[in-house]
């Protein structure tokens, strides 16, 4: 089969399409033949050796496809069946695995291209709004790149439940997208500082939450959006990591709080993993939570595709097809 590897870390030059075996599934795994691959920023975290993983790394967690096979004790999975999965080992492929516990099933009102688009953007967007800091109609969010894959579908999210949504994009036509997604006001933080104008439109109070995927370039910023004892729900590092930092600044900023979650985390039990995912899927079935799935890639453009979002190039979601 062809697959997306890296043999060594670096730039997009080291992801090669290589011709691989079709992984066998091993005791408690399922082998998902791919229909669509979700491409996410951590891909790259990987790539640039960011995150440590053994080589050669096969690309890729998030994949929809159907049942190939079933490893040895894997019950309630039938050959042929729709499933989707953000624990998928190297999706950037025609065929991968992943643990039994980390694969649901597809409602058959969803395609698998919609199910690849949704599952890790979606439940991270759902844990975020619902979990990490559950927010209530009258709150005020500041959501970063919220043209993003993420950033969309948290947008529409926090807008769903009645909260007032500030949004930050760097551009015209991503300040569109976000207000189209339920944004009440945006802020290009590439032309003004940001924090000034979060005070601004809050008449100085400051937000009640901040997800920040941006990392490097807001982080500090963002702590002086916040309201005492708001929090900053640090979620990715697009722009680079965070410095180490004082936590006295929390105290000097208003008694804040910062946490640094991980889907992994909020998907810690299957009861947890089916009760998010089914809501996810469940909303963009019912056409309640809107996908964007503006640009698809042939697998073997996959260093294309993350060119493109580290470039900024993109909004809302990317997939492989393999
Ligand atoms: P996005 O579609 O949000 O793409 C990244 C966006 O970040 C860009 O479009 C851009 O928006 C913004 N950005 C700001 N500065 C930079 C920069 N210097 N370089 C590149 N991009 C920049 O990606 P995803 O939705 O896939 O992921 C968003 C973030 O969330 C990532 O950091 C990812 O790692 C993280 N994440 C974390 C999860 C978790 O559970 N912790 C789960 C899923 C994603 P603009 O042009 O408007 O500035």
């Amino acid at each position: 089969m062809r697959a997306i590897q890296i043999a060594k870390t670096g730039g997009p030059e080291v992801m090669r399409l290589v011709e691989i075996p079709i992984p066998e599934p091993g005791p408690g795994q399922v082998l998902i033949k791919i229909a669509a691959a979700g491409v996410n920023f951590i891909e790259i975290y990987f790539r640039e050796g960011r995150y440590p993983a053994a080589l050669p790394l096969t690309l890729g967690m998030e994949a929809a496809g159907t049942v190939a096979a079933t490893g040895e004790g894997v019950t309630g999975f039938a050959v042929g069946e729709p499933v989707a999965s953000t624990g998928v080992q190297g999706a950037y492929a025609e065929y991968a695995v992943a643990p039994a516990a980390q694969v649901v099933k597809v409602p058959a009102s969803l395609d698998l291209g919609q199910a690849a688009a949704a599952l890790l953007q979606g439940m991270t967007a759902h844990y975020l709004a619902y979990s990490t800091f559950p927010l209530k109609a009258g709150d005020t969010a500041l959501i970063h790149a919220a043209a993003g894959g993420v950033g969309l579908l948290l947008t529409q999210m926090a807008h769903r439940i009645g909260a007032r949504v500030i949004a930050t994009v760097s551009t015209p036509e991503k300040a569109a997208l976000a207000r189209a997604a339920g944004a009440d006001e945006v802020i290009l933080y590439t032309e003004v500082d940001f924090a000034i104008a979060t005070r601004r439109l809050t008449d100085g109070r400051g937000v009640d939450v901040v997800y920040d995927s941006v990392g490097k370039t807001t982080f500090a910023k963002s702590l002086d959006c916040l309201r005492p004892r708001g929090l900053l729900a640090l979620f990715g590092g697009s722009s680079g990591a965070v410095p180490p930092f004082d936590p006295i600044q929390l105290n000097v900023k208003g008694s804040l709080y910062v946490t640094r979650p991980t889907l992994a985390h909020y998907i810690l039990t299957r009861e947890e993993l089916e009760a998010r995912a089914g809501v996810v899927l469940g909303w963009v079935a019912d056409g309640s939570l809107k996908l964007r799935m503006e640009h698809s890639y042939p697998l073997a453009e996959a260093a294309e595709a993350l060119i493109a979002i580290a470039a900024r190039r993109t909004t809302g979601k990317l997939l492989l097809i393999p």
